[in-house]
């Protein structure tokens, strides 16, 4: 299990402080969540101003 950011994402870098264990990061087209570092806190969802994180 891990969040996962979908095409959602306005790139607004909110999530990417409130990450306990640093695994959010800009990517290309849309901040993106390293997989196998996320525990599922929820922090990204609760933090995102257009529910791009969503649980897998
Ligand atoms: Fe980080 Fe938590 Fe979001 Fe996973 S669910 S990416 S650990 S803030
Ligand atoms: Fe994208 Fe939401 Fe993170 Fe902002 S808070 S960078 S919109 S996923």
């Amino acid at each position: 299990m891990a969040y996962v950011i979908n095409d959602e994402c306005i790139n607004c870098g909110a999530c990417e402080d409130q990450c306990p264990v640093s695994c959010i990061s800009a990517g290309d087209a849309t901040y993106v969540i390293d997989a196998d570092s996320c525990i599922d806190c929820g922090n990204c969802a609760s933090t995102c101003p257009v529910g791009a994180p969503q649980a897998e």
